[in-house]
């Protein structure tokens, strides 16, 4: 299984150590001519969504990557790649690639809470840790389905091929959650 971690900013290379630890190949995607090879599955890491967004655009990734989704790319967004694929920002006109039917609050859990860890239940896996930093949560849903909640937000999401997710699995032990993501792209 080969899997493109978009490596534009942020929390990429974390993801890249999950999937080998995994047994799965992951090549990182840095420009259009990346997003063209063949591959299995997509990873939009953590990091800061204004600038990815900015930089799919200025890179002309934007588009391929969008297309990609919508032809049934399995793709798991971390946090800021959560906000990435969410058609809704609560609080803001911004859409990015804008393909999951969820609304995301940015920098939700405010200054003091900003980074947190704990545990919680993620439906088909079980009690998981999830690490949170500068997350946002997913204020509503309209297409996707909720998989996780924490103090009752949600957390987690899915929709078909789409998997977002406010934290971060690749900074914690556990596997569960990419080995979750690679059965999506079986
Ligand atoms: N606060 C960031 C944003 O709004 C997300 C933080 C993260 O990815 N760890 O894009």
């Amino acid at each position: 299984m080969k899997i493109g971690v978009l490596a534009l900013q942020g929390a990429f290379i974390e993801h890249e150590k999950k999937l080998i630890e995994c047994g799965a190949e992951a090549f990182e995607i840095r420009q259009r001519r990346d997003i063209e090879r063949s591959f299995d599955g997509l990873i939009l890491p953590g990091g800061e969504s204004t600038v990815i967004g900015k930089l799919l655009h200025e890179l002309e990734l934007m588009k391929p990557v969008r297309e990609r989704i919508i032809g049934n790319m399995p793709v798991m967004g971390t946090c800021a790649g959560l906000i990435l694929l969410a058609e809704h920002i609560a609080a803001d006109d911004t859409v990015h690639i804008g393909t999951m039917g969820i609304t995301a609050r940015r920098n939700a859990y405010g200054r003091q809470l900003g980074s947190f860890h704990t545990t919680a239940q993620f439906k088909e896996i079980g009690e998981i840790p999830m690490t949170f930093i500068r997350a946002p949560y997913i204020e509503d849903v309209s297409t996707a389905e909720i998989l996780a909640e924490v103090d009752g937000k949600a957390v987690a999401a899915r929709e078909n091929n789409q998997l977002a997710l406010a934290f971060h699995p690749e900074l914690d032990d556990s596997t569960a959650v990419h080995e979750y993501f690679l059965r999506m792209c079986r």
